[in-house]
């Protein structure tokens, strides 16, 4: 029999999250059941509770940055145990069989992957997959990770898509000693990006349209700063870097970003704004030879990795705690650029 539980939901494009109770399973032999502790709070939970990309299904629960703990586990569960720190991301299941899944990219499944929330539910418990705006949830043991006992867990939870989504690309492209990487807005992902590239020994040019930051860009990472709507800036930094790695949540002109790379220079996009940004100059491509890609999210055993990479190197996002009830509050702030950096859900909140 499925449980209920306290969540928070978008029941239309144009209304504000509320509560809403939903089910989840109980635990089937390779499952893990766990009660919420933290979700962060990322751009993508709001383009879809306002279906900024065409393809929500209501009413939906967002939330793919979570931080829990075990409260049962199924018969065939051995890696976790009742009582552990775990997380869950992006993902709950995939095909496990197509190429992409074999080589560990769960997230680019050939028959497409079950996200964490907006998917088709294959256990029929709801209509569609329900995120972590929730206080418990129940995920198959190969989609869930460890959390390193070093790391707070409320600072660890933005870890699971704000932290893999740079972290992949970073690896992807071979950020090392040496690299000079730049990285486009500094948000959630923005941060995480500084704060990992400068980890991995690159040197660091932070974009920012946000004069404000500069101060906190130093201290997550940045070796330079460059304000992106001053042109004279932007002039300055024309081909000096190798890799860029750009996080904006809105439509803008990529060109000027592409201008900052050297030959064979790649900028790939992470962020997926609502609208087209403006075309991209072909001459500028052709004749440094630069590339211009895109990456989504990352593979259960790449998360791990980068987990474990984390807890190396003492790495957390900087958040601000919020309690469930301030969520839209939370989404027309992240708007506005106005967050430093991740929003937390604090799922105690909910609970009681
Ligand atoms: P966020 O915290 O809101 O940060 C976005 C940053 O972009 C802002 O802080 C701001 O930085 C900059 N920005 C916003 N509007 C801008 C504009 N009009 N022009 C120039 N810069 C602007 O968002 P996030 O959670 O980091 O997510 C960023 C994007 O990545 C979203 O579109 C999200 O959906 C996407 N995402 C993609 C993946 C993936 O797998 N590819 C995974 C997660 C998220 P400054 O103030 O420094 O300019
Ligand atoms: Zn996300
Ligand atoms: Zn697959």
């Amino acid at each position: 029999m499925p449980t209920t539980h306290a969540a928070y939901a978008a029941p239309a494009a144009t209304s504000p999250l509320g509560p809403l109770s939903i089910r989840r399973r109980e635990p089937g032999p390779t499952d893990v059941a766990m009660e919420i502790l933290f979700c962060g709070v990322c751009h993508s939970d709001l383009h879809f509770a306002r279906n900024e990309w065409g393809f929500t299904v209501y009413p939906c629960v967002p939330g793919h940055e979570i931080v829990g703990r075990v409260t049962a586990v199924g018969t065939k569960v051995s890696r976790f145990k009742v009582g552990q720190t775990v997380a869950v991301g992006c993902m709950v299941d995939s095909c496990r069989e197509c190429a992409s899944c074999r080589d560990g990219l769960e997230n680019y499944c050939e028959k497409g992957s079950t996200f964490t929330y907006n998917s088709p539910d294959k256990f029929g418990t709801g209509p569609h997959t329900f995120g972590g705006y929730s206080t418990a949830m129940t995920v198959d043991q190969a989609f869930v990770l460890s959390v390193p006992e070093s790391l707070d867990p409320a600072g660890a939870a933005p870890l699971l898509c704000a932290g893999i989504t740079t972290y992949s690309p970073l690896r992807h492209w071979k950020v090392g000693r040496g690299t000079r990487v730049g990285v486009v807005g500094l948000g959630g992902l923005g941060h995480m990006a500084l704060k990992l590239a400068h980890a991995m020994g690159a040197e660091v040019t932070l974009f920012t349209t946000s004069p404000g930051k500069a101060a906190d860009a130093r201290r997550l990472g940045a070796h330079n700063i460059v304000i992106s709507r001053d042109e004279a800036q932007m002039s300055k930094a024309a081909n000096s870097l190798d890799f860029i790695v750009n996080t904006v949540s809105a439509s803008h002109d990529l060109n000027p970003f592409m201008n900052c790379l050297r030959r064979d220079g790649a900028m790939c996009l992470v962020g997926a704004p609502e609208h087209p940004h403006p075309p991209i100059n072909v001459m500028g491509l052709i004749f440094q030879r630069r590339s211009l890609a895109g990456s989504l999210i990352g593979g259960i055993r790449e998360t791990q990795e980068m987990l474990d990479f984390c807890g190396t190197h003492g790495i957390v996002s900087d958040i601000e705690r919020i309690p469930m009830q301030k969520i839209n509050e939370a989404y027309e702030r992240m708007l506005k650029s106005d967050v430093r950096y991740r929003f937390v859900i604090d799922l105690a909140s909910l609970k009681g």
